[in-house]
C-alpha cells in the first residue's frame, strides 16, 4: 500500500468507528477469509466491526473462526440496511465494482453515505473509495490484507484467528500455491501465518477433505460431459441444471472443477458452463494459462472479468445457445490459443 493511502486509511482508523466489511456475491475462501482476517485486525483495533457477505457461502468454509457472525444480507435485508445506515466506514474485499455484490445490495450501497475503502486484486479498480488499495499482481485479498496491516506498522496485532483465515483465502486463491500469482513474498507471508497458528495441514482438510459422496459423482458427470477442442488448445465443461439437482447441488459443489480441464496436456484455455434455471442465466468460470487473458475475454464477451489466468462471466442466453455461440467465438482467437505458452 502507497504511503498516501496509508495516511488515508490511518485517518480514517484514528477514532472508533462502526465498519462494514462487504465481500463479493457468491463469496468463495478468499472473499471470506479476507474479509474475516480484516474483521478481527479492526477489532482488535477498537472498532465496532461486522462482515456482510451478499449471499451464502459455501460449507467447505464454514469453520473458519468468525463466519458464525457473518451477515448474509439475503436472509436478513432490513438489519443490513440499517446497518449500512450508521456505517462510518465500509470496507469493500475481494472485487473491483459495486456490480460484484449484485441485486439490491449494490443500490444499498451506491446510495451509503460512508467513506469506502477498497482492498482487491482484481483488473481495472472502479473509483469509488476514498482509499483504494488495488495490486492486480497480488496473489489474494486475504496476502494484501496481511500487507495493509504491515503499512499500518500493525503487524504485531496478527492473531490466531487472523492467521487461520487469511491463510485459507491465500491456499484457496492460489490454488493450493500453484499459480503464476504465488509469488516469494506469498510463500514468505504463509510462513508468518504459519508461525501466528495456522496449522497448514488442519487447514486443507478442512477445506479439501469434505467431499460428499453426491459431489464426487457430480464430477463423474463434469469429466463425462468434458469436451477437448485439441486445435484450439481448448476444454470446456458443461452441466445442466438436471444434472445439479440430481446430485443434491450445493453451494460450492463445483468450485474447482474446471481445473481438470485445464490439467488435460496442450490445453491453455477451460471453461465450465452451469446453468442456473432460477437466475435464468449460465454461470461460466474461465481459466488459462500463459498470456491468454481471461479476464479480456469474459469482458468482450460474457459481462464479466477477474484475473488474466481465472475469470467468470455470464450468459443469460440458454445453455446449448451459450455453447454454440462459445464455439463460434473461439476461432477468432486461434493465434493467441497456440501462441499463449
Ligand atoms: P470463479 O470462476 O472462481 O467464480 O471466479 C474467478 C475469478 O473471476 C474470481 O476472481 C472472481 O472474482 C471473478 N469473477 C467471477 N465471476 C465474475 C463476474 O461475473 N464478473 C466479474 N467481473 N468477475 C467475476
Ligand atoms: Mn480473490
Amino acid at each position: 500500500m502507497n504511503k498516501e493511502t496509508t495516511q488515508i486509511v490511518k485517518k480514517l482508523l484514528a477514532s472508533p468507528q462502526k465498519i462494514l466489511i462487504v465481500g463479493h456475491k457468491n463469496p468463495d475462501g478468499d472473499a471470506v477469509g479476507s474479509c474475516l482476517g480484516l474483521f478481527y485486525f479492526l477489532k482488535s483495533l477498537g472498532h465496532d466491526t461486522t462482515v456482510i457477505m451478499p449471499n451464502d457461502f459455501p460449507d467447505f468454509l464454514k469453520w473458519l473462526p468468525g463466519c458464525e457472525e457473518i451477515i448474509i444480507y439475503e436472509k436478513e435485508v432490513q438489519k443490513s440496511t440499517n446497518l449500512f445506515e450508521t456505517a462510518g466506514l465500509v470496507f469493500t474485499l475481494d472485487f473491483n465494482s459495486l456490480e460484484r455484490v449484485g441485486g439490491e445490495l449494490q443500490k444499498v450501497l451506491e446510495n451509503c453515505s460512508a467513506k469506502f475503502v477498497m482492498i482487491d486484486h482484481h483488473q481495472q479498480p472502479a473509483d469509488y473509495a476514498v482509499a483504494t488499495f488495488s495490486d492486480v499482481k497480488m496473489s489474494s485479498t486475504s496476502e494484501m490484507v496481511f500487507h495493509f496491516m504491515d503499512a499500518l506498522d500493525e503487524a504485531k496485532k496478527l492473531s490466531k484467528e487472523i492467521a487461520i483465515n487469511l491463510y485459507t483465502g491465500i491456499m484457496t486463491d492460489t490454488g493450493s500455491f500453484r499459480f503464476s500469482s504465488t509469488s516469494p513474498t506469498t510463500h514468505r507471508v504463509a510462513a508468518k501465518l504459519i508461525e501466528a497458528g495456522a496449522e497448514c495441514a488442519t487447514i486443507n482438510q478442512n477445506v479439501y477433505d469434505t467431499n460428499s459422496p453426491e459431489r464426487m459423482k457430480l464430477l463423474g458427470v463434469a469429466l463425462n460431459n468434458l469436451v477437448i477442442m485439441p486445435k484450439l488448445h481448448t476444454a470446456y465443461i458443461t452441466l445442466t441444471q438436471k444434472e445439479l439437482d440430481d446430485h443434491n447441488f450445493k453451494k460450492g459443489d463445483t468450485e474447482g472443477f474446471v481445473n481438470y480441464a485445464l490439467s488435460v496436456k496442450g490445453i491453455v484455455f477451460a471453461v465450465i458452463f452451469i446453468e442456473n434455471k432460477q437466475e435464468s442465466i449460465v454461470k461460466i468460470s474461465f481459466r488459462s494459462k500463459g498470456d491468454f487473458s481471461v479476464n479480456d475475454f469474459a469482458r468482450n464477451h460474457y459481462s464479466g472479468g477477474g484475473h488474466i489466468n481465472a475469470a467468470g462471466g455470464k450468459s443469460s442466453q440458454d445453455l446449448n445457445k451459450t455453447i454454440t455461440e462459445f464455439i463460434s467465438i473461439l476461432p477468432r482467437y486461434k493465434d493467441e490459443l497456440t501462441h499463449a505458452s
